[in-house]
């Protein structure tokens, strides 16, 4: 059979199972006629040899992601009917690349989440397990994956959400350098920290969905020149002489110790094939946690002012001006929203910002310069992506600190800018995945996947 008919084939049975796991809540849009036309179109370019390098994939994109006619809500009562006028920049990227779209995934609202539970149309369940969250805030995306309807997905990470659902459902996720990605067309959480990144069930697959979505765009001034290597065609490389650097902040208490015993076999393993491990300190870590909620909500109550209930989606009731952006904002919005949109205004507000803002910010720069630091000594650092495997729903929902620490060995690269990839490294003895971190320095994707990918052979072998 030719490649085309295998695609047209593969695209059908895409749908067949997508309808089969509905249950999973993954998928807020699945438009399945326009997704068969669209197939019909891709295999025509592919029966041509005119098809570009994601022809025959399938791309589900997270719901923060707007495209063009088809409705994009992040998650949100608030957006619920927003139909977007254009395509993300990512979005065009991927048409122009020959992948098929495949439905817009369920999020926390507005991306703020660690476990699903904050969408506004009901969490994803994980399809490892579906009594267990599959983790957030891109946990529809992850979820897509891990359950095989589609080969890959896009999530956006501002503090873990690629990497923490991409772990807690055994797939692949990659957080990108701050810039490496366009972010025109993404819903904004916080800007500074917001980065657009693949999702896949391997390292070449993920390696080929970056090479497709990275590169500068002129809607997006915070996007990097830094020209865009080949991904896909260089992940050959050799352990032997790598220098690894084990963060000692993260292999404390409160690590789960199957989690920390997955990574410490990892670790033999790697230094068996001739890799050096070699012990560093990030000493800031402790103040990531309190630096990443303060900086995030303080942009987010600065983004999220837009929604005001004339110019997009629900609009409540009121006679006058300011009754109807409160009550639009009052119902269109969740209580974790409300809630960060609350803690951003405080930690900006006259008398409060020095204290907390402004400290926040200078404890950005101390989180970074740890990074740069322990990267003079090596070439990439490993650690656990997550301190727990995936938990049971409602197990986190009355304590939004507990939830807020799940992000402790996340955040910390977003307010370095640093990218990341959360790799699979087996399964706890309940059967959840553990996922391992890699996290490289700025702009070097490229050293990150051919590790991750050396990582991958390891496991598997
Ligand atoms: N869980 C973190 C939060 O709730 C990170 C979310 C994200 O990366 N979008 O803010």
């Amino acid at each position: 059979m030719e490649n085309y008919e295998q695609f047209l084939e593969k695209v059908e049975d895409a749908l067949t199972l997508a309808d089969k796991k509905k249950d999973l809540n993954i998928f807020l849009s699945l438009e399945e006629e326009k997704i068969r036309s669209s197939a019909k179109k891709i295999a025509d370019e592919m029966k041509t040899g005119n098809a570009g390098i994601l022809a025959g994939k399938t791309v589900a994109i997270k719901d923060a992601i707007i495209t063009k006619g088809t409705i994009t809500t992040s998650g949100s009562q608030i957006l619920k009917d927003f139909v977007p006028p254009y395509d993300a920049t990512v979005v065009e990227r991927l048409i122009s690349n020959g992948a098929l779209l495949f439905g817009k995934t369920n999020m926390d609202e507005f991306a703020m989440g660690s476990s699903n539970e904050n969408s506004s149309f009901g969490p994803v369940k994980n399809p490892v397990n579906p009594e267990y969250v599959p983790g957030g805030s891109s946990g529809g995306s992850a979820s897509a994956v891990a359950a095989g309807i589609v080969d890959m997905a896009l999530g956006s990470d501002t503090g873990g959400s690629i990497r923490l659902p991409a772990a807690f459902c055994g797939v692949v996720g990659m957080k990108p350098t701050y810039g490496r990605v366009s972010r025109y067309g993404l819903i904004a959480f916080a800007s500074s920290l917001d980065q657009i990144g693949p999702i896949a069930g391997n390292v070449s697959d993920a390696a080929l969905l970056l090479k497709a979505i990275a590169g500068h765009d002129e809607s997006d001034s915070t996007s990097s020149t830094a020209e865009v290597p080949d991904y896909p065609n260089l992940l050959e490389s050799d352990v032997k002489g790598l220098k690894i650097g084990l963060p000692k902040e993260y292999y404390g208490e409160g690590c789960d110790k199957e989690i920390l015993d997955r990574v410490n076999d990892l670790i033999e393993s790697l230094r068996s094939k001739g890799a050096e491990l070699i012990e560093v300190s990030l000493p800031h870590t402790e103040y990531s946690i309190a630096t990443y909620y303060i900086i995030a909500t303080a942009e987010a109550s600065s983004n999220l002012e837009r929604y005001d209930g004339m110019r997009y989606g629900f609009r409540g009731e009121g006679s006058e001006l300011s009754e109807v952006y409160s009550s639009s904002r009052s119902k269109g919005f969740g209580e974790e929203v409300k809630r960060r949109i609350m803690l951003g205004t405080y930690v900006l507000s006259a008398g409060y910002y020095d204290a907390y803002y402004k400290k926040a910010q200078q404890a950005r720069r101390l989180i970074r310069d740890d990074f740069l630091t322990a990267f003079k000594e090596v070439d990439l650092i490993l650690a656990p992506t997550s301190p727990t495997t995936a938990f049971k729903f409602g197990d986190k929902m009355d304590d939004p600190l507990a939830m807020y620490l799940v992000d402790v060995y996340t955040t910390s690269l977003n307010l370095a800018g640093l990218p990341g990839i959360s790799v699979p490294v087996g399964n706890s003895s309940e059967g959840l995945p553990i996922g391992v971190q890699l996290i490289g320095k700025p702009f070097e994707e490229t050293e990150l996947l051919q590790a991750a990918a050396r990582v991958e052979e390891l496991v598997s072998s």
